[in-house]
This record gives C-alpha cells, sequence and structure tokens, in this order.
C-alpha cells in the first residue's frame, strides 16, 4: 500500500514499542548498549553516535516525508550541509549555489569549504540557460538551489535545473526548508538529494535545532553514512524525538500557515504603507507560476517593503505584539525579523545585501483575525 503524506508523517518509522507496546518510541537516552558477547548485539545498536533507535526511527521518518530511500539527521541545518558537501565533494571541486541562499550556508560555504579548496560559485538558477552555458565551459561537481528563498522568496524551477544538472553530470541538491516537504517534493521532481533545517517548519514548534539529509542514491548515502558516524553531528535523542513529535502535524500546520500567509499578504498588499509584498502565491511575484507548479500551495513566510524607508521598517518590526521579533521561522508562532540588521546582516555592503526597508515574517498558525489586527495597529502607529 503506497501511503499518502499525512499518514506517513504520523507512521513511518513509528512502530509501537516491541517490549511494551508503548504507541510512542521512547526516548532511548543512553550514550551506549549492552552486548551479549564480543560483537553480539542485540538489535544492532552499539554506541549512540553510531545509531541510536530515537534517531533511527526520526531517519526512517524524514526518508518517508521526502520519498527517499535514505534518510540522516544531524544536530542542526549546517551540520547536515557540511556533512552532505564533504561526503561528496573533494577538493579543488566546484560548488554552484543560489546567490540568495540562506546566509549561513554562504558562509559555511564561503568561509570554511573554500578554506578546503573547494571552488565556491553564487550563482542565479533563475536563467536556466546561462546555467546550461556556464556548466558547458567549466563543470561543477554539484549544484546547491534553494528556494523559495529568503527574504525575497525568490523560485527556482526545479525540474528545469535538474535536466540541466543530469546533462552535465552534477550533483543537484535542494535546501527545502521553507517550503517543507508537504509542500514541495524536490526528489520527485529530478533532485538528487534534499537538505532542511528541521530546526524551521519540520520541528515546527521552536523548540529543538535539527538538519537533515534525504536521498535515494545507495552509493552516496554510504558516504554520508561514514560521514555522519566518523565526524558524528548527530542529532541526540530527545532533540530526535521531539522533532518526530513535530512532524505528526506537518501537513496540518502547513496548510494552515499558507492560508495565513496568503491572507496577510492580500492584506498588507493594499495597505497604503505597504511599497511592496514578496509572496510566491501573489500573481505579480516573478516566481508565482513555477510555484504554483512545483508546490501544493505557498507557504507562510512573506517579506514586505514599506514606503517610509528603514524607519518604518523598524518601527514595524519592534511595535508587534503577537509577532515576536526574533530570528529563525517554521514554528507555529508567528515571528517579524528585520533582515538587513539580523538573518542578513553579514551581507551588508555586498552585492547580496538586503534592502533596508523590508521586514520578514513568519506567518504562524493563530487566528488569522488577531494577526492582521497586530499588523494593522503597528503600521499605524
Ligand atoms: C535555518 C536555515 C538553515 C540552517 O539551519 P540550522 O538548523 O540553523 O543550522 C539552512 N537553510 C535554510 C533555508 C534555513 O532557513
Amino acid at each position: 500500500m503506497t501511503l499518502r503524506f499525512n499518514t506517513r508523517a504520523i507512521h513511518a518509522g513509528q512502530e509501537p514499542d516491541p517490549i511494551t507496546g508503548a504507541v510512542i518510541p521512547p526516548i532511548y537516552q543512553t550514550s551506549t548498549f549492552a552486548q551479549d558477547g564480543i560483537g553480539q548485539l542485540r538489535s544492532g545498536y552499539e554506541y549512540s553516535r553510531s545509531a541510536n533507535p530515537s534517531r533511527t526511527a526520526l531517519q526512517e521518518n524524514l526518508a518517508a516525508l521526502e520519498g527517499g530511500t535514505h534518510g540522516f539527521s544531524f544536530a542542526s541545518g549546517l551540520a547536515a550541509e557540511d556533512t552532505l558537501v564533504r561526503a561528496l565533494l573533494r577538493p579543488g571541486d566546484r560548488l554552484l549555489v543560489s546567490s540568495d541562499a540562506y546566509g549561513g550556508t554562504h558562509r559555511l560555504f564561503g568561509q570554511v569549504h573554500t578554506e578546503w579548496g573547494l571552488e565556491v560559485v553564487p550563482t542565479d538558477f533563475a536563467d536556466v540557460d546561462a546555467l546550461r552555458d556556464s556548466l558547458a565551459q567549466s563543470p561543477a561537481a554539484m549544484i546547491w538551489v534553494e528556494t523559495p528563498t529568503n527574504p525575497l522568496m525568490s523560485v527556482v524551477d526545479i525540474a528545469a535545473v535538474a535536466t540541466v544538472a543530469r546533462e552535465h553530470g552534477a550533483f543537484l541538491v535542494v535546501d527545502n526548508t521553507f517550503a517543507s516537504p508537504y509542500l514541495q517534493q524536490p526528489l520527485s521532481l529530478g533532485a538528487d538529494a534534499v537538505v532542511h533545517s528541521t530546526t524551521k517548519y519540520i520541528g515546527g514548534h521552536s523548540d529543538v535545532v535539527g538538519g537533515a539529509i534525504v536521498l535515494d542514491d545507495d552509493e552516496a548515502a554510504q558516504k554520508i553514512a561514514y560521514l555522519q558516524n566518523a565526524a558524528g553531528a548527530v542529532s541526540g535523542p530527545f532533540d530526535a524525538w521531539l522533532t518526530l513529535r513535530g512532524i505528526k502535524t506537518l501537513g496540518v500546520r502547513m496548510d494552515r500557515h499558507s492560508s495565513n500567509a496568503a491572507q496577510i499578504a492580500e492584506y498588507l498588499v493594499s495597505h497604503p504603507a505597504v511599497e511592496r509584498v514578496y509572496y510566491p502565491g501573489l500573481p505579480d511575484h516573478p516566481g508565482h507560476e513555477i510555484a504554483a507548479k512545483q508546490m501544493k500551495s505557498f507557504g507562510g513566510m512573506l517579506s514586505v517593503a514599506l514606503r517610509g524607508g528603514a524607519a518604518a521598517a523598524l518601527k514595524l518590526a519592534e511595535s508587534t505584539e503577537l509577532f515576536t521579533l526574533a530570528e529563525s521561522l517554521g514554528g507555529v508562532e508567528s515571528l517579524i525579523g528585520y533582515p538587513t540588521e539580523m538573518t542578513h546582516a553579514a551581507l551588508k555592503g555586498t552585492p547580496m545585501e538586503v534592502p533596508d526597508n523590508i521586514i520578514r515574517i513568519s506567518v504562524g498558525i493563530e487566528d488569522v483575525e488577531d494577526l492582521q489586527e497586530d499588523l494593522g495597529k503597528a503600521l499605524a502607529n
């Protein structure tokens, strides 16, 4: 039986405990496992860096969510990214990365992995023909796409990039953090691997930091499994359990995040203080058609440019009551942030700098009327 998304989210990797019948697999808060003799493990578990049943349950679930065969869970999204890159690439390799990818991704590749000998090239994947030309001139071992991106919500055509990547033998990774596997399934669109910051929508409650890799390729999976154990940036049992607890409601949360964000976007578009709203669900968004093709709905993230410039943006960010001023996104509670000084501060003075009249909003699953009222009051201030 091929199970549908919400059924998989609740059941994959979630067999009741064989000994007690506990419906929820327990938190195996242990570093090591008793052996019945040298080399005689009871059920394959030896030491929790190598494997732990709570992490196994999460990894099986993550694989099922993305429709892949291998899932790996890590201590953070960046730990997952680091493991993926160092498992599959070698010094001297060329890596193309979305020029507006998450700032931490740019810092990891640009500051840490270049020291290690990787050639990192920020790339705009909107122009697929330019990508084809560039690959024809200098091949790349890996292409790293993020879609939608932070904070301007630009959208990349995953299937189109996958075709070009395949023509040129590049391994295509999609950072699916903003969409979540409920809204977008990159493996089915031709990506070779998916990464997540499970800190965001997958965990969904702003109470745990984690990361994931999902893929089908057995050989690549073996290399990742090796480095996951050899470098050891794994998620602990309690973090794995908390993440799984969040996943059970991923589908219902994403439906609500999307419908709330769509309504907030509509509201802001017609507000006199607003210059522009960046939300892929709006018909005038440059990525709207592609997003409509590859996403189930448009998600819970949006950004707003204010007519009143930086002063108005700062004022809005600091005067909401329900929207908490904080980094991060994807939790049930609404958050508001000022990218130029917060998430994207490292990009100031570079071509990737975020305009200073932009506010980023992670729309939560509260009652949307309350959220709208809160924004309305803050904008009237
Ligand atoms: C947060 C984030 C990351 C990094 O994940 P951490 O869990 O913070 O290490 C990577 N990509 C995107 C798109 C993110 O939003």
